[in-house]
C-alpha cells in the first residue's frame, strides 16, 4: 500500500505549493507507505488565513451550541465507523501494535469527540456580584479565534483528537501540524470533518518542517494560542517564539514517570500493571513509567517476575493481532534509544534482559528492540533522569517511604507517577507528596477525556483535557448592564 497525501486546507485538498513530498516509512521493514505533501511557508499562511477567515465569519463560533455539538457527535461516530482503516493506518505508521491501537488510540480518540461535544452544551459563564444594584454583570466565555496546534508522532490520532475535540468544542477554529514520522492518522480525520459537516476552513491540516512550518504558526498574530505536546527542548522554542506575539501556549511536554513500588503491593497486579506501565506503545509514551523505585523489602522478587514479564512480551509485526510490541517509530528514534543503552552500559548499569536490537528474519529490516532491564545505576545517572522514550526501564532500590519520595521528586521532569500499594493511608500519603500532575494508584497509563492532564516543572504548563482542558480555549469577557432610571447623572 502506498498513499499519496496531500494537504489540508479551507477543506480542500491541496498539493504542496513547491509541489515537495516526503516519504513516510513502515517502521517495521522500512518500506515507503506515504508519500506526503510537505507544507511550506506559503501553505501554512494560507492555511492560518484560511482558519481566520472561517472564524470570523461565524461559520462555526456562530452556530448555536447543540449545532455544534451535534457535529461533534458526527465526528465521534464516524471515527467509530472508520476504526478499522484508522487503527490499521496508525499501526502502520507509529509500529505500535494493532491490539493497542484498536482498543486504545481510536477508541479514545472518539470517546474524546464525544465528551467534548457533550461538553460543548455546557460552556457556561458567571453572573457576577455588582456593588451598584441598577448595574447587572455577567460572564460569558468565548472562543479565543484561531488555534494552532503542533503534535508530536508517539499517539498521534489520540493527541489530534484531544487537541482538536476542545478547540472546536469551544467555537476555535485550527491550524494542526502533525509529526513528520506519522502524520497519516491525523490526516485521514480531514476526510471525516468533511464528511461530518465542519464548515470548510474550520480545521486546517499541514504536514511539514517544524522548524519553519511550527514557527510560522507560532508567531503569526493571526493565531492566538499554541496547543503544542512534542518534547521539553522544543517546548522552550515553542514558547519563545509565542513570546514574541504574547501569544498564550499549552505545552504537554517529556517524562521520567516513577513507578514506586511498596512493600505490601499485590506483587503479580503490580507486574502486570508495571508492564503496560512501560511498554505501551514500546515505550514511546510521554507518561511510560521508566524509573521503577522498588522497596528493598521486594527488590529480588520484583526483579526477578519484572524480567520474566519483560522477556515474555510478545515482539511482533504491528498488524498481527497478537503483537503485543512492534518496532520503534524510525531509524533514527532506535539509534538514540541504543545509544542511550550505551551509555547505561558505560555509567556501570548491569542489563539484565534486552537492549539488543532484533537481526534475525523477520525482524531484521526493522526498527524492533526488546524490552531492556536495568538495575546498578544511580539515581542521577543520564538513563534515570533523561527521556529515552523506548522500552527501557530503570530500576532504583529504596529503603524507606522517605527515600522513595525523594527519588520520585529527583528528576526535572514531573508529569506522572504511579504507587503500587494495599494501604490506602500511604498511597494517599504518597500522592500528597509527588511532584506530578497525574497520580496513579494500582494503576499507570491510564488517561480519560474528563480529566486533566498535563506536567508539574519541565513536563509542561498548563493542563489539556476535562473542563480545565476546555476553559483554556476559551477566554472570559465581562459584560455589564447599566439599568439607571431616567434622570440618573454622574455629573
Ligand atoms: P518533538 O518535540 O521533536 O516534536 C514535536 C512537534 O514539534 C513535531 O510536530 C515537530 O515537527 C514540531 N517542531 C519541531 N521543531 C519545532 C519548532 N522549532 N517550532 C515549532 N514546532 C516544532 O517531539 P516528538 O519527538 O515528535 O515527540 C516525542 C516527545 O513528545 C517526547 O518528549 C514525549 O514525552 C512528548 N509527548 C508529550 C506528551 C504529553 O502529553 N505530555 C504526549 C506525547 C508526547
Amino acid at each position: 500500500m502506498e498513499l499519496k497525501t496531500k494537504l489540508f486546507i479551507n477543506g480542500k485538498w491541496m498539493d504542496s505549493s513547491s509541489k515537495e513530498r516526503f516519504k513516510v516509512y513502515d517502521p517495521s521493514d522500512n518500506s515507503v507507505i506515504a508519500e506526503v505533501a510537505l507544507g511550506t511557508k506559503n501553505d501554512i499562511l494560507e492555511a492560518i488565513e484560511s482558519a481566520e477567515k472561517s472564524f470570523i465569519s461565524g461559520v462555526w463560533s456562530g452556530l448555536t451550541i447543540f449545532e455544534r455539538s451535534k457535529i461533534l457527535h458526527k465526528v465521534s461516530d464516524l471515527i467509530g465507523r472508520y476504526s478499522n482503516e484508522l487503527a490499521e493506518i496508525e499501526s502502520k505508521d507509529v509500529g505500535k501494535p494493532i491490539f493497542e491501537s484498536a482498543n486504545i488510540d481510536i477508541p479514545s480518540g472518539a470517546q474524546t469527540f464525544e465528551y467534548f461535544a457533550d461538553m460543548a452544551v455546557d460552556i457556561c459563564g458567571e453572573t457576577i456580584p455588582s456593588p451598584y444594584k441598577e448595574v447587572i454583570d455577567y460572564t460569558v466565555r468565548e472562543p479565543l479565534g484561531v488555534v494552532g496546534m503542533i503534535i508530536p508522532w508517539n499517539f498521534p490520532f489520540l493527541i489530534a483528537c484531544r487537541k482538536l475535540a476542545t478547540a472546536l468544542a469551544a467555537g476555535n477554529t485550527v491550524v494542526i501540524k502533525p509529526a513528520s514520522w506519522a502524520p497519516l492518522s491525523t490526516l485521514m480525520l480531514g476526510g471525516i470533518f468533511k464528511e461530518a459537516g465542519l464548515p470548510d476552513g474550520v480545521v486546517n491540516i499541514v504536514p511539514g518542517k517544524g522548524d519553519i512550518v511550527g514557527t510560522i504558526l507560532c508567531e503569526d498574530p493571526r493565531v492566538h494560542e499554541i496547543s503544542f505536546t512534542g518534547s521539553t527542548e522544543v517546548g522552550h522554542l515553542v514558547m519563545s517564539s509565542c513570546a514574541k506575539r504574547l501569544k498564550g501556549c499549552g505545552l504537554e511536554l517529556g517524562g521520567k514517570s516513577p513507578a514506586l513500588v511498596l512493600p505490601d503491593c499485590n506483587m503479580q497486579e503490580t507486574i502486570d500493571g508495571i508492564l503496560f506501565g512501560v511498554y505501551l506503545s514500546q515505550g514511546e509514551c510521554c507518561c511510560a513509567a521508566t524509573r521503577l523505585i522498588v522497596h528493598k523489602a521486594v527488590y529480588e522478587e520484583f526483579i526477578e517476575r519484572f524480567v520474566e514479564g519483560s522477556k515474555n512480551i510478545k515482539i511482533g509485526m504491528p498488524l498481527d493481532k497478537d503483537t503485543r510490541m512492534g518496532p520503534l517509530v524510525d531509524k533514527k528514534h532506535l539509534e538514540k534509544v541504543l545509544g542511550y543503552i550505551e551509555t547505561g552500559k558505560k555509567e556501570g548499569g548491569k542489563i539484565l534482559c534486552g537492549g539488543q536490537r532484533l537481526k534475525e528474519s523477520p525482524f531484521d529490516k526493522g526498527n524492533f528492540l526488546s524490552p531492556t532491564v536495568f538495575v546498578n545505576v544511580g539515581s542521577k545517572s543520564r538513563i534515570a533522569q533523561e527521556e529515552i522514550f523506548g522500552p527501557v526501564a530503570v530500576i532504583l532500590k529504596a529503603s524507606s517511604e522517605e527515600e522513595m519520595i525523594k527519588l520520585a521528586n529527583d528528576t526535572s521532569y514531573g508529569l506522572a507517577a504511579s504507587i503500587w500499594t494495599k494501604d490506602i493511608k500511604a498511597s494517599h500519603r504518597l500522592a500528597s507528596k509527588i511532584e506530578a500532575g497525574t497520580v496513579w494508584i494500582n494503576l499507570h497509563n491510564f488517561v480519560f477525556p474528563s480529566g486533566p492532564y498535563g506536567g508539574y516543572k519541565d513536563s509542561g504548563i498548563g493542563r489539556e483535557l476535562g473542563r480545565e482542558g476546555l476553559l483554556s480555549l476559551t477566554q472570559t469577557k465581562n459584560v455589564m448592564i447599566g439599568l439607571f432610571e431616567p434622570g440618573f447623572k454622574w455629573y
